[in-house]
């Protein structure tokens, strides 16, 4: 069920990519990666970063809410510590929620035994908000090395990526967002914005909160169907 949902087998053979194979969101070497349906296929899946958040993640509920469309939101174990109530208020709204580590760390230089901790302390952080939630996992900053996937399979995370960047944390309208993300959808994508900041709680996401009302304001009117990341993986096994 996984061959054609995680494309890019072919780069494997490319050398000296080391790099690009450790951060780039569709690069497939260190690990299988849910990334999106094939293209061309309506769904859409948004997804928020770095959150919980106050007041960025209640705006963007309320906008979420006025569509009737579901996300996904990858939350920071110790923003939703210290307020459960936003997780409480996201998983209220129908939306589904994710780890995101403890502390936001890049987790390629960490130990393996500090990978652990980030990736449990932010599952047991969002289990005392929300108890039982998704098995969802975003590494931060996208990075990754065989032993964040390793570890995180034992944990029985399923990490997820995207395919759609919309640079909304660095800005500096919503029509850059916006049109950052109208270069790259093409059916089936899981889309990248923030409704938090990871440096400190309070992050200013006013951009991203109009820019999601007019993104899904405009491909609703082409057709696409925003679901969250279970159910476009529920899609993808039913093709
Ligand atoms: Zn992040």
């Amino acid at each position: 069920m996984w061959g054609y949902l995680i494309g890019g087998a072919g780069v494997i053979a490319a050398s000296g990519a080391a790099s690009y194979q450790a951060i780039g969101p569709t690069a497939q070497w260190y690990g299988r990666t849910f990334i999106g349906l094939p293209r061309g296929a309506k769904e859409i899946a948004l997804t928020y970063d770095d959150g919980p958040n106050d007041p960025h993640t209640f705006r963007l509920l309320e906008v979420l809410a006025r569509h009737d469309v579901r996300a996904t939101f990858f939350l920071i174990g110790r923003y939703a510590r210290q307020r459960p109530d936003i997780v409480q208020e996201i998983v209220k709204s129908g939306h589904a929620v994710g780890n995101h580590t403890f502390t936001h760390p890049a987790l390629v230089f960490q130990t393996a035994r500090q990978i652990k901790v980030e990736l449990e302390s932010c599952t047991r952080a969002l289990d005392d908000a929300v108890g039982a939630h998704s098995n969802l996992f975003r590494p931060p900053f996208g990075a990754r090395r065989p032993a964040v996937l390793r570890i995180a399979r034992d944990l029985g995370l399923l990490r997820v990526m995207w395919n759609v960047t919309g640079y909304d944390w660095n800005a500096k309208s919503s029509e850059s967002i916006e049109r950052n993300v109208a270069r790259q959808v093409r059916g089936g994508d899981v889309l990248l914005l923030h409704d938090g900041g990871h440096l400190q709680f309070g992050a200013d996401r006013a951009f991203t909160v109009k820019a999601t009302d007019n993104i899904i304001a405009r491909y609703k009117s082409q057709g696409r169907e925003f679901v969250t990341i279970q159910a476009m993986m529920k899609s993808a096994q039913s093709t």
